[in-house]
């Protein structure tokens, strides 16, 4: 195959990397690898390189455990200031995909989108915290910022600016830098792509960013809320399809009735989706009354209190943002429940309900009953019982979700255990220690 042995070659030419680091997600999204002398990406690419997968996160409950990586070469970059190159994959089991590995999981969704002649293009909105490092969780921040703030209180601007000037080098294209609105929380945003290719630069971006906070004396956190009263990290997916070249989710100017039901099938299934969008225990403390963040399932045009968004780009821009998502989020799983949630709405034209252009947090309940709003699941363990009940959703993330349920339920448990021995309550909005040592690395 030309393409593949043309991006073999440059691959291999610069020749100046001796180390291939081969890179797969386990079920938390979290990067996992092993790297070898870069003379054997070839047969990384061909035959694949055998590993042990046993102690893998989310990839347990297989008797045998030897896995294969095969590197995806349209993947392949080079680190400059670790001397390493990098390159996604698939994980097989002889033969066969092993059904757990996230980013089949996503490939096997874009499939589905393909059989009714969709690619679907994703731009995350990635947030994140900026904490001195000194040893203990007692944070100092280190800067005083807001949202917007400029040159003079935001003494961050230098990390976000090193941050961006890496980027390009893994592929991807740095497009707003900003702070935002907690003291020590930025955005980065990057080119919007092909929902895979958006997923691997997520996987990227979070290490970047993390790599360039430590040459700052720094840590970054994605954990969706690190702080009890300040705002939570999210990542809002701006999301369309597209359909012989064009946009799919342009109608006569507005949104077509594809974007409709594709909105339609998201909020019939947010609560369960919540489950893959926001996984942690963590996620559910970002979803509260107060920092922007979405509670309540609702759609609007300019409402940013609303569930999912319609930006007023129309034409080509045409697009839907969805704003309950976090950077918690194992991205291939996500974009997979998400995207076939939109489909499922696509293929059973569901309209849209609960349409709303006021604040829907200064409604009174009643009222909110009256237009259809319903409200997200308020913890991980109410999401994973909506996932449980929702056969779209669960199909999505296909073979994985038996160990993604698994996995899930033992973390919610172990949440509850600690709750339990520290006196706390089950519905506690407070962010806990158990949580900071869980998820401030995610
Ligand atoms: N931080 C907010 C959230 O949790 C979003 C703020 C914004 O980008 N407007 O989603
Ligand atoms: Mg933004
Ligand atoms: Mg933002
Ligand atoms: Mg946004």
């Amino acid at each position: 195959n030309a393409t593949t042995l043309s991006e073999k070659e440059t691959a291999l030419k610069p020749g100046r990397m001796k180390f291939l680091q081969l890179i797969f997600v386990d079920i938390n999204g979290v990067p996992k690898g092993m790297e070898i002398p870069v003379e054997r990406y070839e047969e990384a690419i061909d035959d694949g390189i055998a590993f042990d997968g046993s102690s893998i996160p989310g990839f347990e409950g297989i008797e045998d455990s030897d896995l294969i990586f095969k590197a995806d070469p349209s993947t392949y970059s080079e680190v400059p200031w670790e001397g390493v190159s990098r390159v996604y994959g698939y994980i097989y089991k002889g033969k066969r995909p092993y059904p757990a590995d996230p980013r089949g999981v996503l490939r096997d969704a874009l499939k589905e989108l393909e059989k009714e002649g969709f690619r679907a293009y994703i731009g995350p909105e990635p947030e994140f915290y900026l904490f001195r490092k000194n040893g203990s969780w007692e944070l100092g921040l280190p800067d005083g910022g807001g949202y917007f703030d400029l040159v003079n209180l935001d003494r961050a601007r230098n990390v976000r600016r090193d941050i961006a000037l890496y980027m390009p080098s893994l592929g991807l294209i740095p497009e707003v830098l900003h702070h935002e609105v907690g003291k020590a929380q930025h955005e980065i945003d990057f080119r919007y792509d092909e929902a895979l290719r958006t997923a691997d630069n997520i996987v990227s971006f979070k290490y970047i960013v993390k790599a360039v906070a430590e040459t700052h004396e720094l840590h970054a956190t994605f954990m969706p809320k690190p702080i009890h009263d300040l705002p939570g990290n999210g990542m809002h997916l701006h999301m369309s399809l597209w359909k012989d070249g064009d946009n799919a989710f342009m109608g006569d100017g507005g949104l077509s009735d594809t974007a409709l039901h594709f909105i339609g099938g998201i909020l019939a299934h947010a609560r369960a989706l919540t489950a893959l969008t926001n996984p942690t225990v963590n996620s559910y403390k970002r979803l509260v009354p107060g920092y922007e963040a979405p509670v309540y399932i609702s759609w609007g045009y300019r409402n940013r209190s609303a569930l999912i968004r319609v930006p007023a780009f129309w034409g080509k821009g045409a697009r839907v943002e969805y704003r309950c998502p976090d950077p918690s989020a194992n991205p291939y799983l996500a974009f997979a429940a998400v995207l076939m949630a939109g489909l499922d709405g696509i293929r059973r034209k569901i309209e849209p309900t609960a349409y709303v252009e006021e604040n829907v947090y200064e409604m009174d309940d009643s009222r909110r009953e009256s237009m259809g709003v319903e409200t997200l699941p308020g913890s991980l363990g109410e999401a994973l019982e909506e996932l449980k009940e929702d056969r779209v959703v669960r199909k999505a993330i296909g073979k994985a979700y038996r160990n993604f349920i698994g996995y899930k339920e033992r973390e919610w448990e172990a949440y509850l255990g600690y709750l339990k021995a520290e006196g706390l309550p089950e519905d506690t909005r407070k962010v806990t220690g158990w949580e900071l040592e869980r998820y401030f690395h995610v």
